[in-house]
């Protein structure tokens, strides 16, 4: 079975409500890169990547002249193609290998007719368990609702996540507001949430001595782990002794990295991304390395529609040393260009797809619906806030938003 060709295709998505973070916001949508890869028996693979436009499509397009006639059963050699590390030096191509791995991997499994997961050892759990993640957000501008900057709406917002999917992890995206206002925001989200587990993520903004301070206010709450409280393996390494696991999506992301971690441990619980590590296959050898060195594991998300949510629940589902709940912004979502609509939440979890290859298929009305979309709407800068034209973070942040000000009617 040999690639013939690499269609791209941007759309975005509906979220309900803006979301912040510690670097700017998602603009109340979502960019995507739909990756479709198809092969000479006339099937489709379907791929996803972060973000879009011309410039992200004419990438994946460049791919072709590497990649027709690639066998889509050669992995290994797919990864030497097109994300060889010394070359990467010149054109870093790992988010684009990513993609192009998942729409391989749904390829051999459609053609034998069997799900991802069996090609990856076999599923060991048939659904796989999911944190709320909660975001400090924007009201939606068409309906003024969805605001969430003080104690009382994150603790509202909390309750309604628990109620309508059945999360019992809550994780804070965080580093928007200084960390006393953020402290009392995550002390009402303890209160509101019965005991259940708790992660705090300020997306490394916080200095090590603000990072400590916020461990020694939090230590009496199920706190499950503190991810990324600061910037570099280093700035982790100081705060090993505050008693909080640490866990990471920034500072460990490759394999170097993993290694350095093992060698001088700064970090307890690695965050995998299916699309930062360049595909599932990656990540499943990083859990395995985890594995050997009782390193913990949980599956990130970096933004995802439903192809890449599948690649989180097939990733998911075979790790054995999978003891944390998966990240999913996919909540947020209003809609999906899958076949079938949004995949659903059962008692905070959500099913491993078992149909063949990642499970999943394109509506083709949705994403001409959400490509139309984008095309309307263009892109909009990730590491930007909409309602603070100008501002930008430092590391470590001092430039706090303000949970007092009015929304900004500039939206
Ligand atoms: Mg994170």
């Amino acid at each position: 079975m040999k690639i013939v060709d690499i269609r791209p295709t941007t759309v975005t998505v509906p979220l309900e409500a803006p979301l912040l973070h510690s670097n700017g916001a998602h603009w109340g949508r979502f960019v995507r890169t739909v990756v479709e890869v198809e092969a000479d028996n006339g099937l489709i693979g379907l791929g996803e990547m972060g973000g879009g436009g011309q410039s992200a499509e004419d990438a994946l397009r460049a791919l072709r002249e590497y990649l027709v006639g690639h066998d889509v059963y050669a992995l290994e050699a797919l990864r030497f193609a097109i994300a060889n590390p010394t070359a990467s030096l010149y054109n870093n191509r790992t988010q684009l290998l990513a993609a192009i791995e998942f729409a391989c991997l749904d390829l051999i499994g459609q053609y034998q007719n069997v799900p991802v997961h069996d090609l990856l050892g076999g599923k060991l759990r048939d659904t796989v368990p999911f944190a709320s993640y909660l975001f400090f957000r924007y009201a939606d501008p068409a309906t003024g609702l969805g605001e969430v900057r003080t104690p009382e709406q994150l603790a509202v917002h909390a309750k309604d996540l628990k109620a309508r999917y059945g999360f019992r992890t809550h994780k804070l995206k965080a580093g928007v507001f200084h960390p006393d206002h953020e402290l009392d925001c995550y002390r009402a989200l303890a209160e509101a949430t019965d005991g259940d587990l708790l992660r705090y993520d300020p997306n490394g903004a916080l200095s090590v001595n603000q990072a400590r301070r916020f461990a020694r206010a939090i230590a009496d709450l199920p706190n499950e782990y503190f991810e990324d409280p600061t910037w570099g393996m280093n700035g982790m390494r100081q705060l090993r002794d505050t008693g909080l696991p640490l866990a990471t999506n920034t500072v460990v992301v490759n394999f170097e990295q993993l290694a350095a971690n093992v060698r001088d441990p700064a970090v307890d619980v690695i965050l995998l991304d299916t699309t930062f590590w360049g595909g599932i296959r990656p990540c499943v050898k990083a859990a395995g390395v985890c594995e050997t060195f009782q390193l913990g594991v949980a599956v990130h998300s970096s933004g995802e529609l439903g192809i890449q949510l599948a690649t989180m629940l097939h990733l998911g589902a075979v790790l054995p040393n999978l003891d944390h709940a998966a990240d999913a912004h996919y909540h947020h979502l209003r809609d999906d260009i899958i076949v079938g609509g949004k995949m659903s939440y059962v008692n905070g979890a959500i099913a491993v797809p078992d149909g063949p290859g990642l499970g999943v298929r394109l509506d083709r009305d949705k994403l001409a619906e959400y490509a139309e979309l984008y095309r309307e709407l263009g892109g909009y800068p990730y590491d930007r806030d909409p309602g603070r034209p100008g501002w930008y973070p430092l590391i470590p942040n001092d430039r706090w938003a303000d949970p007092t000000a009015p929304q900004p009617d500039t939206l």
